[in-house]
């Protein structure tokens, strides 16, 4: 067998340690679009590196009533993956994911989910449940092996780790509904964005709105919450960081309630805000129910 050259072999050394490689490395990650900040959140944490995300609703974002803009035919033109709630969520999605002539493999999230049927419509908001954020990312996770294998060990090992992370969280927000009081444990929101959440841990959600942000309140619906609050004695009132105010404001004068705070629902906060990430979102949601519902 012929021998190596040594200066070949020193040259194939210099070559792989250069910056150039890790620039390919960069170029070659998966462009992954995602419909709004909490699926894209998702999307970073199990793609890590390898995966460059972007996404088209974003923070403070009402993903129900989006207007794509220019912009968002371009990124999904550009898109490998292009990650959806599904259930209804993303209306808008389809013409632009036509106009945009995209190529994407189309990934829902909520994949496997039993969907809460409202009046025999799905009701999207299922990663207001932890557990249901854990399929998720179970969902993501299987997207990026089938489109990028070479990395499949990463988005496995970073999967992982998030999904305990979940676990935790899950277990602090049944430790923290345990600690409201029984009668306590229900609220009036803007908009039914909390089934899911109601669902799983034991929390009353009542809205003035459906599970659309697009619907306004009638003179009667708003009469009809009022007289909710009075008879169940509902402690607190929440605004949504997505919704107009002035609803839940009306509401809580008009009936000497308290306003709680703010709820995070369909979308993250900017970084130096309160939800920046899906687990912070979900800490601050829990957190802010507590302190309205303790004694
Ligand atoms: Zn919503």
């Amino acid at each position: 067998m012929r021998r190596f050259c040594p200066w070949l072999v020193g040259l194939l050394v210099v070559a792989s340690a250069s910056p150039l490689r890790a620039q390919d490395r960069l170029q070659d990650r998966i462009n992954v679009v995602a419909s709004f900040s909490i699926l894209g959140d998702f999307v970073r944490n199990v793609g890590g590196e390898r995966v460059g995300v972007t996404t088209l609703v974003g923070p403070n974002g009402d993903v129900h009533v989006y207007t794509p803009a220019p912009m968002d035919a371009k990124k999904v033109a550009d898109a490998k993956l292009l990650v959806i709630n599904g259930l209804g969520l993303e209306g808008w999605l389809p013409r632009l994911v036509q106009s945009a002539g995209s190529k994407a493999t189309i990934v829902t999230a909520t994949l496997g989910i039993a969907p809460i049927k409202i009046d025999a419509a799905p009701d999207p908001h299922a990663w207001q449940s932890v557990l249901n954020a854990k399929i998720y990312v179970a969902n993501i996770r299987d997207a990026l092996m089938a489109a990028d294998p070479a990395d499949a060990a990463v988005f496995r090992a970073n999967a992982q780790s998030y999904l305990k992370e979940l676990d935790g969280l899950d277990r602090e927000v049944r430790e923290a509904v345990a600690k409201i009081p029984d009668g306590r444990r229900k609220v009036i929101s803007t908009h039914d964005a909390f089934g899911y959440l109601a669902l799983a841990y034991g929390i009353e959600f009542i809205a003035p709105l459906g599970v659309s942000t697009e619907s306004e309140a009638s003179a009667r619906d708003i009469a009809a919450i009022i007289s909710q609050i009075k008879s169940l004695k509902i402690p607190a009132v929440f605004l949504e960081n997505i919704s107009d105010p002035r609803l839940i404001r009306r509401i809580a004068a008009e009936t000497g309630t308290r306003i709680g705070g703010t709820l995070y629902s369909d979308s993250l906060t900017a970084e130096n805000g309160d939800a920046p990430t899906y687990i912070d979102m979900v800490r601050h949601n829990i957190r802010t129910l507590s302190r309205a519902l303790a004694n």
